[in-house]
């Protein structure tokens, strides 16, 4: 196993290349580094290595980790990337920068309400189960457009974009992600101001390159960078 800087600088540098082939700007691609069940020692390893966006699944996790002395102070940006239930929605709010895996409305609007009480405005990403199968969550992505309106309108919050976690099929992967975003540009389409919906949340340690050259901007890696689960 390499050192954590170590493969971040390797994940950035396969990054810039895929952005390269693709004729894409680097800079357009955000590494989200995915420390579930990592500690904090690990956490803070990568920060020192230059890495802010960190990614956690579980509230729990996650609420101990931002609590954690040893990260406290630091500037990081937290992703949560996990399934969100609307229960769970007040423990994370206003703690975290990006809310990757709302699907459904129901959880948005409890996500609304609670920005709406605490006087803030949320960033979150829609979920959509772009590969059919039946173990993943998401939104069907028939069912996007029918209940786009409604997203929009919730206040408080602000749709940035789409979120999918694809087969585990390098090749069937690269249809979903390119299904993703096209489903991004109808709905951009459809917009008030489509120039906050830019976000793709797509790509994980083994499929990040084909993400890219689909259009991912963020993408979410965990086992190249900390090591296996
Ligand atoms: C765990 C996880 C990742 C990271 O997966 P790796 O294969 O370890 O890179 C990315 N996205 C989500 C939603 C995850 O739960």
């Amino acid at each position: 196993m390499e050192s954590i800087a170590g493969n971040l600088a390797a994940i950035r540098q396969r990054i810039d290349a895929a952005c390269v082939k693709t004729g894409r700007d680097p800079a357009a691609v955000r590494l989200v580094a995915v420390s579930k069940t990592k500690p904090a020692t690990m956490i803070r390893e990568a920060f020192e290595a230059g890495q802010l966006d960190f990614g956690e699944s579980y509230v729990q996790e996650f609420l101990e980790k931002e609590n954690d002395p040893r990260l406290k102070n630091l500037p990081l940006r937290w992703h949560f990337i996990g399934h969100l239930q609307s229960n769970k929605v007040r423990q994370i709010i206003g703690k975290v920068a990006l809310i990757h895996g709302i699907d459904r409305l129901s959880t948005a609007e409890e996500l609304s309400r609670r920005a709406v009480q605490h006087d803030i405005c949320v960033d979150y990403l829609i979920e959509v189960n772009t590969s059919g199968e039946a173990s993943k969550y998401g939104v069907k992505p028939e069912d996007l457009a029918k209940n786009a309106q409604s997203f929009f309108s919730l206040p408080n919050i602000v749709l940035r974009g789409l979120m999918t976690i694809a087969s585990p099929d390098p090749a069937l992967a690269r249809q979903e992600f390119r299904v993703l975003k096209n489903l991004l540009d109808s709905l951009r389409a459809t917009a008030n101001d489509p120039s906050q919906l830019t976000e793709l949340s797509m790509g994980m340690s083994q499929d990040f390159e084909e993400a890219v050259a689909e259009g991912a901007t963020l993408i979410r890696v965990g086992t190249a960078i900390f090591g296996w689960r």
